[in-house]
């Protein structure tokens, strides 16, 4: 299967030394949810990969097989003939990501919607925090020396946290000393079309590194599932 490999072991070259850092958190995509056909479409051979195809043969009335119906797949992507890919939406979950990763992340406002761990209700003091990847560093001496100013910035926000907590501030109040690259989790949905728009945009080298990081991860999972949908976006 074709993905982005060498450009994931590229961005996570100093992922080793980050390991022992002071509450570090690594990014990771869980698929948990997506479109499935009824029982009478999985009997006629549609899976959730072939429903764009097979709607979209509505426009000729014509029929193909599940082969054909992966080719015909490809030649609607290729035509733009793009509306048929809302057929099938994902539900990931993702953690490991930072606030600032959120902030660019909920600028794609078509076809794409979240729900994010909420940072009045639950405790900074359990949270994490996401270290650059820092991937453009040649020096290993010298990446490790701004993982250990990070930390030390990131163990000060913790220490002033506790002691305003002490002082009976609330978690709303605490949560602006945090870095934007405290942690944050999400369930996000999204559908094959605005995934692939995500895609375009984020897995391009003038993306920042940790939302093209993101995207490297989620297009990796995404093709063990439905590569016609996505796979001319490596070309
Ligand atoms: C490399 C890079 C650098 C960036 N730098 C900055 C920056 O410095 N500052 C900054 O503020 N943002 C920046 N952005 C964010 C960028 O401007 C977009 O807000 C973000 O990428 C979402 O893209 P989008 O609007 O295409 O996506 P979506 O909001 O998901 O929209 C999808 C598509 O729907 C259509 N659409 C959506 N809404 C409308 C509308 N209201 N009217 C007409 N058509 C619409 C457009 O065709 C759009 O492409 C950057 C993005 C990238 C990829």
């Amino acid at each position: 299967m074709k993905y982005f490999a060498d450009e994931y072991r590229h961005i996570e070259r100093w992922k080793g030394l980050r390991k022992d850092l002071f509450r570090n958190e690594e990014p990771a995509v869980k698929l948990i949810g997506m479109t499935t056909p009824t029982e009478e479409m999985l009997s006629q051979g549609v899976t959730p990969e072939t429903l764009p195809a097979y709607t979209a043969r509505q426009s000729h009335e014509s029929a193909g097989t599940h082969e054909d119906d992966l080719r015909l797949n490809k030649k609607l992507i290729s035509w733009e003939h793009l509306t048929c890919l809302e057929a099938v939406q994902f539900v990931y979950c993702v953690t490991g990501v930072s606030k600032s990763l959120a902030g660019q992340w909920t600028r794609h406002r078509i076809g794409i919607g979240w729900t994010f761990r909420s940072t009045r209700y639950v405790k900074a003091s359990k949270n994490m925090f996401i270290y650059p990847a820092l991937e453009y560093l040649d020096s290993e001496d010298m990446a490790k020396a701004a993982y250990r100013a990070y930390e030390r910035e990131h163990r000060h926000a913790m220490e002033v946290y506790e002691e305003l907590k002490d002082l009976g501030i609330r978690n709303q109040e605490l949560r602006r000393l945090m870095p934007v690259g405290w942690s944050t989790a999400a369930y996000v949905y999204v559908n094959a079309r605005s995934l692939r728009h995500f895609f375009e945009l984020r897995l391009d080298k003038s993306a920042e590194w940790e939302i093209r990081r993101l995207a490297y991860l989620m297009f990796n999972d995404v093709m063990k599932i439905a590569p016609t949908l996505f796979e001319d976006l490596l070309e």
